[in-house]
């Protein structure tokens, strides 16, 4: 690992200033940055050991936990403070009785001593598992080199995309968690030297269109402070199929959420995992749902709508039909759940 400077934050102005002292204008791709906020490590530190990321400074931000790290399920709305560990979300009675895809999404997640170790703000910033990124012995990678080309394209690529690639770029999303904040409407609140706003979940991560480099719309030197869930949503389901029970990414997974009143679907989200660049929601297909009694024809009928722009490549074309099966699967768990 190359040397670094170590610096822990005392209060949120501190630890804002901090950051933003050697933040750029732009945002600067995290593999260049010269400091980076250190909240459970366990992803930050693992890429620096790799000599992926390549920090200079290294501001811990976990003095700010008393501050950002509340689980505030009051007032109809669900808000997560980004220090809040995995573990603890997962194990809250609150948000496994009305966001119980919350708390799945989390238990599925890694192993336990990360889950304890891990925040949800680090876990939603989580980078990309492809192995040519993480090997930097690799020369063409454009995530990490712009304009080197992608070792993936025509390599081992089974833990790929097949949703949201660009020809740059295949690198699969590996988070659970996004998927169940992307389906829910989450917003995100970021705090930065110029305040705090708000933007939806949707719009933190970029796809790689012809910038792979730049993973997020975060502007050098914010932060994330919290999570904001509109609504409770007590029939939600995470579904994750992966190649071992446990410990593992998702091949392909699925968060959904339904509202379903006197046998008709209301309102429904889709959200996909393991198969696409970024956290994605799947909006064309939950909307065969919306007015419909739910049965397994029209379960198929969404999974199929689903997949209907993937791209699969030499090894990854299975997550294809995994990934309809997974979806046919959470939906029909969370139509005929007990709520
Ligand atoms: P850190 O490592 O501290 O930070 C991650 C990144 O986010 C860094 O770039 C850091 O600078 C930045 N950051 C952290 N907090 C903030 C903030 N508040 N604002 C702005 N930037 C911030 N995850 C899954 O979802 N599913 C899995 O199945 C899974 N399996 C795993 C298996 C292994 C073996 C390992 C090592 C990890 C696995 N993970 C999995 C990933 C794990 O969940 C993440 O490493 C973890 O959630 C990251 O959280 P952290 O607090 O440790 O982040
Ligand atoms: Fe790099 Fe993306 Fe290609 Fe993986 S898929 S080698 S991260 S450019």
């Amino acid at each position: 690992m190359r040397p670094f400077a170590y610096q822990r934050v005392t209060d949120v102005v501190s630890g804002v200033q901090a950051l933003a002292g050697s933040a750029t204008t732009d945002n600067t791709p995290p593999t260049e940055s010269t400091i980076q906020p250190l909240a459970g490590g366990t992803t930050l530190i693992d890429l620096m050991k790799l000599d992926v990321m390549r920090p200079s400074i290294v501001v811990d931000i976990n003095p700010l936990a008393n501050e950002w790290s509340a689980i505030d399920p009051a007032g109809g709305n669900l808000r997560l403070g980004a220090l809040a560990r995995m573990s603890d979300v997962a194990a809250n009675s609150e948000i496994q009785k009305n966001y119980p895809v919350i708390a799945d999404s989390l238990k599925l997640a890694a192993s336990a001593q990360l889950r304890n170790m891990a925040s949800l703000g680090g876990n939603v910033l989580q980078r990309t598992r492809c192995s040519y990124f993480r090997d930097v012995s690799y020369d063409n990678c454009n995530k990490r080199n712009l304009g080197s080309g992608c070792a993936a394209m025509d390599g081992f690529n089974r833990s790929h995309a097949v949703l949201g690639t660009s020809e740059q770029c295949i690198a699969t999303y590996p988070g659970d968690f996004a998927q169940a904040l992307i389906a829910l409407d989450a917003t995100v609140e970021i705090t930065g030297k110029f305040g705090i706003r708000n933007i939806p979940f949707a719009q933190l991560h970029k796809p790689p269109g012809n910038s792979p480099q730049i993973e997020t719309t975060l502007t050098s030197g914010e932060l994330i402070s919290a999570f904001v869930v509109p609504g409770r949503w007590p029939r939600s389901v995470y579904l994750k199929a992966r190649d071992r029970q446990s410990y593992e990414f998702a091949l392909a997974s699925a968060a959904v959420a339904l509202d379903v009143q006197e046998g008709v679907v209301r309102d429904a989200r889709v959200a996909l995992g393991g198969v696409a660049t970024v956290p994605w929601r799947a909006r064309e297909a939950e909307s065969l749902l919306k007015g419909q009694a739910f049965n397994e024809d029209l379960a198929g009928r969404v999974a199929e709508a689903a997949f209907a722009e993937a791209r699969g490549r030499k090894y990854n074309a299975f997550k294809i039909e995994l990934g309809r099966r997974v979806i046919a699967r959470a939906l029909h768990v969370a139509a005929t759940m007990e709520v």
